[in-house]
């Protein structure tokens, strides 16, 4: 009976230090914390690019197709490992700080730009 008023008590106590701190958790998606400097996100390819292919050669999961007219990331298959901007000759990719990927299209998740660098898809 003792020990259990005592529980009681301590719990309510810890209850009540806690009550008054700053919550340590976001109410997201209206608050989302800042990413930092290493973080990998969306690789994304700007118009440095030269489309010599290392990145693809260097991709472990086969993500990246280049072809005459396009250069295309599949996000199903990439595992953010930044490889391809580890290795790419002129800057031309990049992992940004983009990481709200999810989508109910599959297609979306394929990432296609144009030489220019610009993305056909904006996901
Ligand atoms: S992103 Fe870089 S490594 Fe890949 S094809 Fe373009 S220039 Fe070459
Ligand atoms: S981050 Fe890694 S897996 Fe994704 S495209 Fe680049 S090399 Fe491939």
């Amino acid at each position: 009976m003792f020990k259990s008023i005592k529980y009681t008590l301590l719990s309510m106590f810890i209850v009540f230090k806690h009550l008054f701190k700053r919550p340590v958790t976001l109410e997201y998606p209206e608050k989302k914390n800042l990413v930092n400097e290493y973080f990998r996100g969306k690789p994304v390819v700007n118009s440095n690019c030269i489309k010599c292919g290392i990145c693809m050669r260097v991709c472990p999961s086969g993500a990246i197709k280049i072809d005459e007219n396009s250069f295309k990331i599949d996000l199903k298959k990439c595992i953010f490992c930044g490889n391809c901007t580890f290795y790419c000759i002129k800057d031309a990719i990049k992992m940004s700080e983009a990481y709200e990927l999810a989508s109910s299209e599959k297609e979306s998740l394929e990432l296609i730009y144009k030489i220019g660098g610009e993305n056909e898809r904006n996901i």
